[in-house]
Order: C-alpha cells, then structure tokens, then sequence
C-alpha cells in the first residue's frame, strides 16, 4: 500500500437509521447517519411506506383532496341538474294525462 493516499479505515463504523435500526460496517467514516435502511425498506418489509423528505407527499395529498373536492361539488351540480329536468318532464307528463282525461270526457 503506498503511503498518506489511503484515508484511515474504521472497521466498526456504526451506521444508524432513522427507524432506529443500527448496525456496523467497515467505512472511512466514523459514524454514519442514513434515512433508510435494509431493516425498514419496503423491498425488505413488504409494506408499503412512503419515504418523503422534501414534502412532496404532503403537497401531493393536498392537491389529490383538493380535486376530490372540486370532482364532488362538480358531481353535486350536475345531479341537482338531473332533478331539475327530472321535475319538469313529471310536470309535462301531468300536463298531458290531464288532457288526455279531458279528451275521454268530451267524447
Ligand atoms: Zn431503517
């Protein structure tokens, strides 16, 4: 090994996750600090968990409740609509049997 080129090597460098796992490997580092390890990482567990440091989940359930909201409003207009054209076909069809009542009786 040529000499001062290598930087010093420690073989119990301890690596801590976020989730509060930690373990030791062999680094240049002392101390390591990591967001995710094998302990946590849905590859590992199966389970689904966001990993969300810049706060785009937030800002993306934000916008997702946001257009929930707009999609509901939007459906709610459209069915008072319906009821609207509902009433005023019953109302025609009414017109029409009272003048097919008057019909019979005229004859
Ligand atoms: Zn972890």
């Amino acid at each position: 090994m040529k000499k001062d080129i290598h930087p010093k090597y420690f073989e119990n460098t301890k690596v801590t996750c976020s989730c509060g796992a930690s373990f030791e490997i062999g680094s240049t580092i002392p101390e390591l600090k990591v967001e995710i390890c094998s302990n946590c990482h849905p590859v590992y567990t199966g389970k689904k968990k966001f990993i969300d440091t810049a706060g785009r989940l937030e800002k993306f359930m934000a916008k997702m409740e946001k257009s929930k909201k707009m999609q509901e409003e939007a459906s709610e207009r459209k069915k008072a609509k319906k009821e609207k054209v509902k009433k005023q076909d019953s109302q025609k069809n009414e017109e029409a049997d009272l003048k097919e009542e008057t019909n019979v009786s005229d004859k």
